[in-house]
């Protein structure tokens, strides 16, 4: 029974339980809103940082890509600045139409190419060398001295600045617009250019050629690119022409072959891992120089194909930022999956992009996460394993104690004195215990106090009990057993002796002539003698088993238990003999005192008959015995008959 309440309220109502509950909906919410909150800030500090470091190493990209072109735009311009100054020196025209005659000679059609060997490296007269130069003149415009001055200069010059930057730059040419194209090409993948006729000399065609000659403007250009099939190459040219004349006419156009693969290849590979980078010329279009999923379109396309024009809907948002671009610095465009840092280089009409997936934080913020959430757990367990700890030993265990000592009381002292209760700590439960252990004390005295009292009342009411049962047994007038207790014994006391085999006696015994003595002596001497008269029947009736009652008015009972029908005869007979003895005066008697006369009936030794019957003929007997003159005994006759 006390194990098993022991178990509901650890099971459903245990305290631990509930506060363990508590903690772990508590601690949960709480790792709930701290990884909520650490999310939020670590995606946005993540994002900060990311966007710090991809702005940083894109403007380092793009100030270092600027610089070739850099280069390239300086060497041209020097270029442009020593071809005009050479020409202006004077007697310098026939110097060099003299240098026309050496290195060139003229072909059936009107144009020209160098001598051979001069691409080997074969020298001059005057023992100038122009090795790697090849050269060719269109037929279209016979050159005069003008033009024959500056293809030769634009000759000597070519080698000289392609010499000087041998392995870093292409080609280097300066182009005349009469269509003369002397070239300094790279050995290592060169060939000497030959002669094959007009028709492969339609500069008009290029777009170098076109644009640089087409606008009186001197501004650098860079062609579209361009895949170079000789040299399985990507390439653009960059051509600067010279300050046009008056009539809007340019007299030369330097020109620079360049070699994008480099280029393209650290493009490729940002600085940053898990970047990828977009190169496209800073126009409406977008026209692609570089990006990695669509180089092959490029490539069929002739380097016209553009964000435009494969509709790459998710970089528009980089043809929107273009035209608030400044060269060398770098600005965020978030795009739908990317953050893309973009700039223009400077010295190019290009816009260099550098995307960061954003999908790349994910894990980085994760982790935070992972941590803040696995903290929480660790905190919930330290928790939970406190909690238990202080709940279980502190406070439900010593609850329980009380709570089974609570049960105990007042049903079992020994039991309740066992239990050991928690009154040694301080705490507010060891208050809790220490009141009880008081009031347990107070309530086990009170209990015992009210038990004595209980036993103290019980006796006397026993006590009183019996009184009222003696007094309902007694006749009020004469002290003696009433007719009630007389009918009581006399069935008991038959059952008795039939049982143990004894004689049963009844006698009946009436006062004679007593209304007489009413009459003469009054009522309350009539009490008096009828008084008198119970006494001395009482003195007659001391042995056990005798029982002596007033039966009503004048007339007495007494049962007795003899051995014999002689002494129930004697006894009757002492009886009424010990009555005249009193010599209670009675003036209205013949026998001039009182005197009784009785009725006799004894139970014979039969099974059959039954009490009543006695007393029928004990009042029989009485009769006669009135009959017969009153003061005298008459033996029941039925009862002498049975027994003679
Ligand atoms: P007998 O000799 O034939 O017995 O005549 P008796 O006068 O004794 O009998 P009876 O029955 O005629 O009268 C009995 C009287 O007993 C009548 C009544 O007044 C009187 N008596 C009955 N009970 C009491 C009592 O309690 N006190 C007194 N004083 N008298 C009583
Ligand atoms: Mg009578
Ligand atoms: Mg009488």
């Amino acid at each position: 029974m006390v194990q098993e309440s022991h178990e509901v309220i650890s099971r459903k109502h245990s305290l631990t339980t509930r506060a363990l509950r508590l903690a772990i909906f508590r601690i949960g919410l709480v790792s709930l809103s701290a990884g909520a909150i650490s999310y939020y800030v670590n995606s946005t500090s993540i994002e900060r940082e990311v966007t710090g470091q991809l702005l940083l190493s894109t403007e380092q990209s793009l100030q270092r890509e600027a610089l070739p072109f850099r280069e390239i735009k300086d060497l041209q311009q020097n270029f442009l600045n020593e071809f005009k100054e050479i020409l202006s020196r004077p007697g310098m025209q026939a110097r060099l139409v003299n240098d026309f005659q050496q290195i060139f000679y003229r072909h059936e059609d009107g144009s020209y190419t160098q001598r051979p060997q001069l691409f080997e490296g074969q020298p001059l007269a005057d023992g100038r060398r122009f090795a790697e130069m090849s050269a060719t003149y269109a037929p279209d415009i016979a050159p005069n001295d003008d033009t024959k001055a500056r293809f030769a200069l634009s000759y000597i010059l070519s080698h000289k600045y392609g010499s000087s930057t041998k392995g870093r730059l292409f080609n280097f040419y300066g182009v005349v617009p009469e269509k003369g194209f002397p070239i300094y090409q790279d050995a290592d993948i060169a060939k000497v250019f030959t002669y094959s006729g007009p028709e492969a000399l339609k500069l008009e065609t290029y777009e170098f050629f076109e644009r640089g000659f087409g606008t009186p403007g001197n501004d650098t250009l860079f062609t579209r690119m361009y895949w170079d099939f000789s040299n399985n190459a990507w390439m653009t040219t960059i051509a600067t022409p010279d300050v046009a004349d008056a009539s809007g006419k340019h007299r030369i156009l330097a020109c620079v072959d360049v070699l994008l693969d480099e280029l393209m290849k650290r493009t490729a590979k940002p600085a940053m891992h898990g970047a990828y980078s977009t190169l496209f010329i800073a126009n409406d279009e977008g026209t692609l120089i570089y990006h990695p999923g669509v180089m092959e379109q490029v490539k069929s396309s002739e380097g016209k194909a553009s964000i435009q024009s494969l509709k790459m809907a998710q970089y528009y948002p980089l043809l929107e930022a273009v035209p608030a671009l400044a060269p060398g610095q770098a600005r965020i465009v978030q795009t739908q999956d990317d953050i893309v840092a973009i700039g223009l280089i400077a010295d190019t009409p290009w816009a260099l992009a550098v995307h960061y997936p954003r999908k790349l934080m994910t894990p980085a913020v994760l982790d935070n996460l992972a941590i803040v959430v696995i903290l929480g757990l660790l905190t919930l367990l330290v928790e939970i394993f406190i909690l238990r700890s202080i709940l279980q030993k502190q406070v439900a265990a010593p609850l329980f104690r009380l709570i089974q000592a609570a049960r105990l009381l007042g049903i079992s002292k020994e039991r309740l004195r066992a239990q050991q209760l928690p009154t040694q700590s301080s705490d507010e439960i060891g208050e809790l215990a220490r009141a009880f252990a008081t009031m347990a004390e107070r309530v086990q005295d009170a209990h015992e106090h009210l038990e004595l009292k209980v036993q103290g009342r019980t006796a006397e009411l026993e006590k009183a009990n019996r009184q009222l049962y003696e007094l309902s047994n007694t006749d009020g007038l004469t002290g003696i057993a009433n007719r009630r207790y007389f009918d009581e014994v006399l069935h008991s006391e038959w059952r008795r002796s039939l049982r143990a085999g004894t004689v049963l006696s009844l006698m009946l015994i009436d006062v004679d002539y007593f209304k007489k003595y009413n009459d003469h002596y009054g009522h309350q001497a009539g009490d008096d003698c009828l008084r008198r008269v119970a006494q001395a029947l009482k003195t007659h009736a001391l042995r056990a088993g005798d029982r002596v009652a007033r039966y009503g008015g004048e007339e007495f009972v007494l049962i007795t238990t003899t051995t014999g029908i002689d002494k129930a005869l004697e006894h009757a007979q002492a009886i009424c003999q010990a009555t005249q003895d009193m010599a209670l005066p009675h003036e209205m008697s013949p026998f001039g005192r009182v005197t009784v006369s009785i009725g006799l009936a004894v139970m014979a030794f039969i099974k059959e008959g039954t009490a009543d019957e006695l007393l029928k003929q004990a009042d029989q007997a009485l009769y006669s015995a009135k009959a017969r003159g009153r003061n005298q005994v008459v033996l029941a006759d039925s009862v002498v008959r049975k027994i003679v």
